[in-house]
């Protein structure tokens, strides 16, 4: 892949890019496997994807675009870079779908996947899921301060720069701390479009079955809360997320995950984690609450704040050593559907 001209004459940018095999030579990991630790260390290649990933260079990341391509090339050098092994078909998990008002209009996306081994193969697979795409170029709208300004590039830097680079850091975590489960990093194409990545992840299927599904979309922007979606559907799985509550340097608040709540909006259908939902696979879904930023020009690697960003990757990396080390201790199906669950 062409790297553009822009990011190579950004130099911390190109030299990240640049990263070899041995991911973090010269930064040696000094956390021991405490999270905190760990990711503190991290934190300088964190931000740095994140400002990569959200960059104008890569226009939006729509996927089938430049921009999209861009980053997928990028999520598979760090997913390398990492260590990760690739599934037999390689890191890149290609899918075509039709456009819902012109079925003759065809859109190729592709899924970035990679794979750390568990210590117990008898266990299924975790998967972790974030979808990089985003909305790419558009006209300018009235009534948005950036658009009016002339700023057309939608970057998402939350929306899901973020929740990408987060599994990031946790492949980098799982690579040099191997889990019990097979850990999965999916980095799916084309949530914007309908979830049609998380959907072709799904339907490929996992050989040795996926025993969770934990996605991340949307963890930077917040004052101090971060919510938990899916314990309504799966309550098995709260109180191990109980645990992780008074661990949390952000505040974790459980919800999101049922109708009928005042003030509090379903997100069962609204990411990737429906796909694996509808096919009875449990999931966790950790995300914000939406901001004035949502799905606007504006939301810029410039307007997410570093330390509950960094906070919120500390708290992941917690919730997910939680699952891969106590998933197993559910003794009752983890899938249990409440009566009124969807
Ligand atoms: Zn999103």
């Amino acid at each position: 892949m062409k790297i553009p001209p822009i990011l190579l004459s950004l130099p911390f940018l190109a030299g990240a890019w640049a990263c070899g095999p041995a991911d973090g030579a010269g930064v040696p990991d000094q956390s021991g496997g405490d999270p905190d630790s760990f990711v503190a260390g991290d934190s300088t290649q964190i931000l740095a994807d994140l400002e990569i990933l959200s960059h104008d260079s890569l226009e939006g990341r729509r996927t089938g675009t430049r921009g999209g391509a861009l980053a997928q090339g990028y999520i598979r050098s760090r997913l390398e870079a990492a260590g990760l092994e690739p599934p037999p078909t390689g890191h890149l998990q290609p899918f075509e779908f039709s456009g819902r008002r012109d079925p003759t209009q065809v859109t190729r996306g592709a899924n970035v996947v990679g794979f750390v081994e568990g210590r117990d193969p008898s266990l299924g697979a975790i998967v972790l899921t974030a979808h990089f795409d985003h909305l790419g170029i558009r006209a300018p709208r009235p009534g948005t301060p950036a658009e009016a300004e002339g700023d057309s590039i939608f970057n998402g830097a939350d929306d899901n720069a973020s929740g990408t680079v987060a599994v990031m850091s946790l492949a980098r975590y799982f690579a040099r701390y191997p889990p019990r489960h097979r850990m999965v990093f999916a980095l799916v194409d084309a949530e914007e479009m309908g979830l049609r990545g998380a959907y072709a992840f799904v339907e490929a299927g996992w050989p040795e079955g996926i025993a969770l599904n934990v996605n991340l979309d949307m963890v930077a922007r917040s004052d101090s809360l971060l919510f938990i979606a899916g314990t309504h559907h799966y309550p098995r799985l709260r109180p191990l997320m109980e645990k992780v509550v008074p661990r949390s340097p952000v505040v974790l608040r459980f919800g999101h995950d049922q109708r009928g709540v005042e003030g509090m909006q379903d997100w069962t259908g609204s990411s990737d984690h429906r796909a694996f939902h509808a096919e009875g696979i449990p999931f966790l879904y950790f995300g914000v609450e939406d901001h004035p930023d949502y799905h606007r020009a504006s939301d810029e690697f410039e307007a997410v704040e570093p330390a509950f960003f960094l906070n919120a990757v500390r708290t992941l990396l917690v919730a997910v050593k939680t699952l891969d080390e106590e998933l197993d201790s559910i003794t009752s199906p983890v899938s249990q559907t409440l009566p009124d669950g969807r």
